[in-house]
This record gives structure tokens, C-alpha cells and sequence, in this order.
């Protein structure tokens, strides 16, 4: 059996209907969910513990066998680090311009003890929302550093699924050429960084496609998974309620090709579908290495 976690972001305020919307969307396939929830969005006054209809929203899913954890505190790109490359500056000016030219913010939120500061608010707020503790955390943009991981160990979390296995999908998804690869860096088994489980994301197959980019992309899926069957690896997917409504280029066809992947995924027979913390729960006690930074810089010269 191979598990595979599907899980979905950026889930917030105001989003109670777009949650319960994609839970019955999961729900024909009989899959559950990990929702990764945004604590204090950027333009909402309000928080997550204050959106009652939210909190009516999360109680659903989880009697069905679903469930959340937080993602990010206000999902600015910088907040816990430097976003994945490629896989997310790519794809924005705005942010490589914000890269390029707001350097003295970006040192100002990597303080640590702002850092700190911002995650004691994100699990205070998380335990207000939905009367537990997460263990999990996943960090928008895909953004880290090493003071990220320092923080969610000090700030007693266990796992993290933050960083991108492939970039291919979201690359191909947004109908960009990308090599097909894994990221050596990365790797598709569950690590070590810094005592706490990194669960590598697979990507995201449907993110704002186009329906004519999907066979290509349901191809991509495949042929990563067999990766991931070879390796005994998990397949973590993380799709975004904007990426399945592709409103801005093909609406709806996220959820076409999403429910391909489901279907073949269903009709093969050696598939368990799992939450994150059953993911965690299968994964905890296994022997598996600490990824340790490299401190030298030699992988930071590049030709010029
Ligand atoms: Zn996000």
C-alpha cells in the first residue's frame, strides 16, 4: 500500500462555503482532507476564532474524518523565511520586485523573536478556532529558513510540510516548460530538519491550469507517484481553492483534472488515503535522518 495525503491551503476567513464546498467535492471520492488554514488574513480584520461559521465549517469536516492545521499567520511570502524559489517567485513580479527592493522588511521579519513573537500568536489563535493544538504546521509561499525550523520546535510542533519535492507541476500547471526532476535537496521520503518530521510536498496538479494542459499534468501525476511507489515515499499533494476554480483561465478545471487523479488513484487498489497526522502518526517512530544544512557556501557560487 502506498499513502497518499491530499491536502489543501489557503482556506481563511469568510471561507466557511468554500471549505464545505470542497469537502463534498472529496467527499464522493470517500477521501479525507488535511486543510491547512490561514489564522489572521491580510485584508479581514477578524481571525479564524472569530468567524463562527468557520469554526461550524471545521467541525463538518472533522466528523467526516477530515481535518485542519494552520498555515502561516498572515501568509506574507517572507514570514518564516525565503519562499521556494522557483516554484513561487517565478511566478510573481510582485515578488521578485518585493525580493529586489524591500530587503530591510524581509531582515525585519526574520528576526527571530519576531519570528517567534508571530508563531506564539498563530498557536494561541489556532487553539481559540478550534479547541486543540496542532502538532502540524505548513508555512505559506513555501517559505523557510533555519530559524523557521528553531521556531516550530520551540513552539512544540512535530512536523512540517513545507518544502516543494518537484517543481514541475506548478511550473507546468501555470503552462511554464519544467524539467521533470526531483530536487535532490528535498528528496520525496519524510526527513529530519532540526528534530521536527518534514513532509516533502509532491505539488499541485491543477494549480490555475487550463483543461488543455490536463492530460499533460495527470501524466506528470503519474509518473511522480510511480517515484514515490519506488522509494516508499508518501505522495503529499496540495491543492489550493483558487488553483481548482482556475477562474482566471479555465474555471472549474482543477477539479476536472483532481478528479481524474482520484479515480485512477482509487481504481489501482493499493492506495490509502490519510490525513497529515496520520501520515505523522505512521511516520514518528521510524528511523529517519536529520537533513543538516550545509554551512561552507560553496553551492552558493554560480557563474556569471
Ligand atoms: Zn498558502
Amino acid at each position: 500500500m502506498i499513502q497518499v495525503a491530499i491536502s489543501d491551503d489557503d482556506i481563511t476567513v469568510g471561507k466557511a462555503g468554500k471549505l464545505l464546498e470542497l469537502h463534498r467535492f472529496h467527499e464522493q471520492f470517500g477521501i479525507p482532507v488535511s486543510y491547512f488554514i490561514i489564522p489572521f488574513p491580510r485584508t479581514e480584520e477578524l481571525s479564524i476564532s472569530q468567524d463562527t461559521d468557520l469554526q461550524r465549517a471545521l467541525d463538518t469536516i472533522r466528523a467526516d474524518g477530515s481535518e485542519a492545521h494552520p498555515h502561516s499567520h498572515r501568509h506574507h511570502p517572507f514570514e518564516w523565511g525565503y519562499p521556494e524559489i522557483i516554484g513561487a517567485m517565478e511566478f510573481s513580479e510582485g515578488l521578485c520586485k518585493a525580493f529586489a527592493d524591500h530587503r530591510f522588511s524581509i531582515e525585519f521579519y526574520h528576526d527571530k523573536d519576531r519570528m517567534l513573537q508571530r508563531m506564539v500568536e498563530v498557536v494561541e489563535e489556532w487553539k481559540k478556532f478550534s479547541g486543540e493544538e496542532s502538532v502540524g504546521f505548513r508555512p505559506g509561499w513555501g517559505s523557510f529558513s533555519c530559524t523557521f525550523y528553531e521556531v516550530l520546535k520551540e513552539c512544540g510542533y512535530k512536523w512540517s510540510s513545507t518544502r516543494f519535492a518537484s517543481r514541475a507541476s506548478w511550473h507546468r500547471s501555470k503552462g511554464y516548460p519544467s524539467e521533470d526532476v526531483i530536487n535532490p535537496h528535498v528528496g520525496l521520503n519524510p526527513y529530519l530538519q532540526n528534530g521536527l518530521i518534514e513532509f516533502p510536498i509532491l505539488g499541485d496538479f491543477g494549480f490555475h491550469a487550463k483543461r488543455s494542459d490536463g492530460p499533460e499534468l495527470v501524466a506528470l501525476f503519474k509518473k511522480q507517484f510511480w517515484e514515490c511507489l519506488e522509494a516508499n515515499a508518501p505522495a503529499v499533494i496540495c491543492h489550493h481553492p483558487h488553483g481548482l476554480d482556475s477562474d482566471d483561465v479555465d474555471p472549474g478545471s482543477g477539479y476536472e483534472i483532481y478528479s481524474e487523479i482520484f479515480e485512477w488513484l482509487i481504481a489501482r487498489g493499493d492506495v490509502e488515503f490519510v490525513t497529515m497526522s496520520k501520515l505523522y502518526d505512521t511516520w514518528k517512530d521510524k528511523d529517519l535522518s536529520e537533513r543538516l544544512p550545509a554551512f561552507d557556501g560553496t553551492d552558493l557560487f554560480i557563474d556569471y
